[in-house]
This record gives structure tokens, sequence and C-alpha cells, in this order.
């Protein structure tokens, strides 16, 4: 039998080789707050199911997870809403950017995929047709999976998207036109900024992937927040269309499901086996972090492992 790996060694001697990298590509800055970012920033942390967990750089600052927070919603959702959602959302690769409005004119308004916003938009939606309180309940949920009681909104981000959300209040309407948004497009706004905004490190990202890894059982309570079914589902989502119309090139670099956001993180797992996180701000032109990405190819290059 295959030991495992010595994982802190191996971010140990990727973080030394890359973090003399000169930072390729650039800081999010449409929306306002994230431009003040240090781009120099960089931490990544891995946790094993098994209960182990290693960390280098920087590891406990707390950034904005944006996209990243599509994976938890649509956890929250499809758990609630089961089958139906594929009525709403596609499961295909948009290959367009995360932001684009071309195919949903073409296809009644009815999204590629969850990851992109259009799709993210949806999801978030249903959020409000479930819950009173959809903020709240996303919360309880992210808290909940990431083992963190502490996680919380930034407000300053989610007013600075706020502000700044015209590309997505377009998309809102305009499947709103297709009967696609329920809500009203304000309150989905308000919804959907805020979980963008939400404050993780790489330690609570890399913790919160575990329910992914245990096949949607929460390690860290024992509850079933996805039935097997799902979690597959949601893990192959991840593989296609986690990073847009990069998905294809982070299959074939990296050869594990995951997922970015333009605040610098990258999530990705290995089921039964762990969950690493990455954070470094800047961004390359696919709106996916540079570092990132190179960090998770030379970790699943040096560990002989991927879901392949
Ligand atoms: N909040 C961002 C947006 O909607 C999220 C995008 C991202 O992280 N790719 O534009």
């Amino acid at each position: 039998m295959r030991t495992s790996p010595d994982y802190g060694k191996v971010i140990e001697q990727i973080y030394k080789d890359l973090n003399q990298w000169e930072r390729t590509g650039k800081v999010a800055d449409y929306i306002p707050v994230l431009a003040e970012v240090d781009p120099n920033h960089y931490g990544i942390s891995v946790q094993t199911l098994a209960g182990e967990s290693f960390h280098i750089g920087d590891t406990k600052t707390t950034f904005s997870i944006q996209s990243i927070s599509k994976v938890f919603t649509l956890a929250l959702v499809f758990h609630h809403l089961g089958e139906d959602l594929w009525k709403s959302v596609g499961r295909e690769p948009s290959g367009t950017p995360f932001n684009s409005l071309i195919q949903l004119e073409s296809e009644q308004g009815i999204p590629r995929n969850p990851m992109i916003n259009a799709g993210a938009l949806v999801v978030t939606d249903r959020l409000l047709n479930y819950f009173q309180d959809p903020k709240e309940e996303l919360l309880s949920f992210v808290r909940c999976v990431s083992n963190n009681p502490n996680v919380g909104y930034d407000e300053r981000v989610a007013a600075s998207e706020l502000e700044n959300s015209d590309r997505n209040r377009a998309l809102a309407h305009f499947m709103k036109s297709y009967g696609n948004i329920h809500n009203e497009v304000d309150a989905l706004m308000d919804a959907y900024c805020h979980q963008c905004s939400l404050k993780m490190n790489t330690e609570d990202l890399a913790k919160s992937f575990q329910v992914l890894v245990n096949h949607g059982t929460n390690p860290w309570t024992g509850n079933q927040l996805l039935t097997l079914s799902q979690a597959k589902r949601l893990g192959a989502v991840l593989m296609t269309c986690g990073f847009y119309d990069e998905s294809g090139d982070f299959a074939f670099r990296v050869g594990m499901p995951g997922k970015s956001g333009v605040g610098g993180g990258v999530v990705a797992y290995i089921p039964n086996v762990l969950s690493i996180a990455v954070w470094s701000p800047a961004l390359n032109p696919h709106g996916n972090s540079t570092l990132g990405i190179e960090t998770l190819e030379r970790f699943t290059t040096m560990i002989g492992d991927s879901v392949f």
C-alpha cells in the first residue's frame, strides 16, 4: 500500500519556490474595495479527511471569498430543491467569462451552469424563495461546514459590490423577463453581494470543502448535508465549470474539482483524501488566481495524486 505523502513538506517547498515569483496578473478592481488588497499575500492550507492539517504563509488572514461562495449556496439550495434545480440552470461549461450575458438570450434565460454569475444568481434567487432570512441561513451553513462560528460577511465589500452591480443587475433583470428570477432584483442583489463578501482564510476554506471530500457528510458534525449523488453532481459541476472559460485548462493542469473567486482564493479537493486552499490575489485574464493555479498544479504533480 502507498504511504501518504508528506503534505506539509510539499506545500513548504512550493511556497518557497513560488513566493519569490513576480506576481503576474492583477488584483480585481471592478469592486473598488478589492483593489485595496496587497497582491503579495500568499498562503496554502491542506486539510486531510484523516484529520491532519498543514499550513504555510498567510493562512490566518481573512479575505473576500467571492465566487467560492457559489459552492455553498449551491449546496444549500440543491439540498432543498433536489433535481428540480436543473430545470432552471444547466450543467454545461459556458466557455465564456464569468459575468457574460451572451448566451442568455439564445438560451431563453436559462444559464449554462451555477458557477457563472447568471447561474449563481438563479441559485441565490431560490435561496430567497426558501428562507425568511437567506443571509443568516447561508452564514450558519458556512459556519457549520467550515467548523468556524466566527465566519462573517464583510459589509464594506458587500456595499462596494452593491454600488457597482450594474452587470449583475442586468443579468438578473434579463432572466426575470424569462421568469427565471422570482424575487425582486434589489433583494437578490443584496443577498448575492453579501454571499460574495464572506470573509474566510485558507484554513477555513480547506476545512469547508471537507464536506465534499467526505461525499456530502459534514465531518465536523456528522450531519449529512448532501446525498451521495448530490455530492457527486456538485463535484462534477466544479470539475467542468469551476474556473469558467479556464475550466478545461484547470482540469488539465491540476486534475481536481475546484472553485476560484476574484478575491484570489482557490479551493480544490480529492474525494476521500484532502482539500487544499490557496490565496494569492493577483488574477489572470480569466479572473482566476495565477499563483493559486500554479500552486495546485505543482501540488498534484508532487504528491502524485489527483482524481485521475
Ligand atoms: N462578486 C463577483 C461578481 O459577481 C464574483 C465574481 C468572481 O469571483 N468570479 O462579479
